[in-house]
């Protein structure tokens, strides 16, 4: 059996306008990420994780340079179809967790089903019950702990089943006992569902679930041990 590649990227490059127009943040980079992968991607603050996992996540547009997500090139595609796209195939975990302060974390998590025309049963229930959020999903963000918070904010990335999940330094905000808990039950629902999964972290515990890791150094990507 052929595993598919979920993320294949080539020759990616990435420079801000009225940025550091001698050093590009994303150069010439090469990535791929196979159903069912966990990789993370480490480097120093600045180092350009944000601006890669952006541009996997469909976020964001490269200069210059090859995407594919799910084998789909959407180079050409204008805002509204990407987004339509990104809403289907990806999950983000934001660093800031990003719940919508108006929506219960029920709400929040079916959320991704609603835009995407999905039935919400028997999903939702699943991964509410999967994260642990039985017993909080009348309750308001603002109600709930950082680490609730987080695990909903996983919950909503994973509940449309993805192919594609992108986690920006999911367990950034939390305490370490917290974030062990946390990482256990994203890495179970990630293999469960067979999705790839990109994430940028800084937590020794985080890279311990990964199947690769890699460091962004100078825009590209190298064996976390070089
Ligand atoms: P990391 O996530 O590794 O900390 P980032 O991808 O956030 O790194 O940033 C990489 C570099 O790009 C930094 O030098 C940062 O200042 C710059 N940068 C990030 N976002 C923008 C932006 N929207 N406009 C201009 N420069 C940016
Ligand atoms: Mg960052």
């Amino acid at each position: 059996m052929t595993i598919a590649t979920v993320l294949h990227a080539r020759k990616l490059c990435k420079t801000y306008p009225g940025g550091d127009t001698r050093h590009a943040v994303i150069d010439a980079l090469d990535l791929d990420v196979a159903a069912g992968e966990i990789v993370a991607v480490i480097g120093r603050s600045g180092s350009g994780k944000s601006t890669l996992l952006n541009l996997a996540g469909q976020m964001d547009t490269p200069d210059a340079g090859c995407i594919r997500c799910d084998g789909i090139d959407t180079a050409t595609w204008d805002d509204e179809r990407r987004t339509r796209f990104r809403r289907r195939q990806v999950g983000f975990v934001f660093q800031a967790y990003n719940l919508l302060p108006t929506l219960t974390v029920r709400e929040n998590i079916a959320l991704p089903l609603e835009l995407n025309g999905l039935p919400f049963a028997p999903r939702l229930d699943t991964i509410i019950d999967a994260l642990d959020l039985g017993t909080l999903a009348a309750r308001y963000p603002d109600q709930i702990s950082g680490g609730e918070q987080q695990r909903a904010a996983i919950a909503r990335a994973l509940v449309h089943a993805p192919p594609l999940v992108i986690a920006d330094e999911p367990t950034g905000n939390l305490d370490q006992e917290t974030a062990c808990e946390v990482i256990a039950l994203f890495e179970h629902a990630v293999r469960e569902a067979g999705a790839a999964l990109l994430m940028a972290t800084h937590s020794l515990e985080m890279v311990g679930h990964a199947d690769r890791v890699l460091r962004l150094r100078h825009g590209r990507l190298v064996a976390a041990n070089e």
